[in-house]
Order: C-alpha cells, then structure tokens, then sequence
C-alpha cells in the first residue's frame, strides 16, 4: 500500500519534510510505510490519526497532490482471512486494485514539522515540550504530573 501510494505520486522517499504521511492507524503496517516512504516522526512528517482504519495518505509537498490508499477488506476470499499463511501468500499475489482503493485527492497542505522549546516541569523537574505543559495553580506542569496532582486532590475529598 505504501509503494502504490508512493508510485501514484512518482516514487521517490522522502530526503526531507518533501513528503507527508497520515496514517490512521499505529500498526505493524506503518513500520513499513515509514521505511519505504521515508516518513518518520523523527522527521515530524508522519502524522498518526487515531481511527484505527487501515488508511494511509501520502502527501508530495512539490506538487501538492496527495493520494489516499485504503485496505479493500471486502475482495478478500472467504476463508482467507482465516488462515495467516494463506492470507499472506494471498496479498503477496493478489493484484493491487484487489488488495487496496487508490484516489487522488485534493488536500490542505499538512503544517510544516517544528521544534517546540522545552521547559522544566515545576514539580518533576524533567524537561517537557512547552506546548504539553498544563497549568496548575500558576505552576507550569507535565501532563503525568498534572494528572498525579489531579488524583492525589480527589483522594483527599
Ligand atoms: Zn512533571
């Protein structure tokens, strides 16, 4: 699916930010999208939507086309499913129209990746990304801190 996607848009992984990733799922399939695209979220250019959908949209930042690949549940053979071994020799060979929808699609340019400036977290002293602080009776947190402090109040009622 990644290589599809990848092609649709001329080849080429991502040197850079040139290439953006939305994947709207956190599965064993998004390792392979991230070697083969080159989009990673060390890089800032993967974005994960957690829907929990076999969906990959691959965006070129150059020509501002993005595809979009979903994972075609229902060509699958009955029984296929089933059997691991068999499933996997099925999509090895299946055809790619069998396997996935492929579109084009018109997009808003995802937002370019940036560092945020960290802070110390007023209670745990760890540095935090600045933009996941909370506030805490004017003290700037980190959210487990937060969520201890949260906890540790309701316990007291
Ligand atoms: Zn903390």
């Amino acid at each position: 699916m990644a290589l599809a996607a990848l092609n649709a848009l001329g080849g080429l992984r991502a040197g850079d930010e040139e290439l953006v990733a939305i994947v709207e799922n956190d599965a064993c399939g998004v390792d392979a999208l991230q070697c083969l695209t080159g989009c990673t979220f060390g890089k800032g250019n993967l974005i994960f939507k957690n829907y929990g959908k076999q969906v990959y949209t691959l965006y070129r930042r150059s020509s501002k086309k993005g595809v979009r690949v979903a994972f075609a549940a229902r060509t699958v053979p009955q029984g296929v499913r089933q059997d691991r071994a068999h499933f996997i020799a099925w999509l090895l060979e299946a055809p790619q129209q069998e396997i996935m929808t492929l579109q084009n699609i018109e997009m808003a340019e995802p937002e370019p990746a940036r560092a945020t400036a960290s802070v110390a977290c007023a209670l745990c002293q760890e540095a935090v990304m600045k933009t996941r602080t909370k506030k805490m009776q004017g003290k700037t947190v980190c959210i487990p801190c937060a969520q201890k402090q949260h906890k540790s109040v309701r316990r007291k009622r």
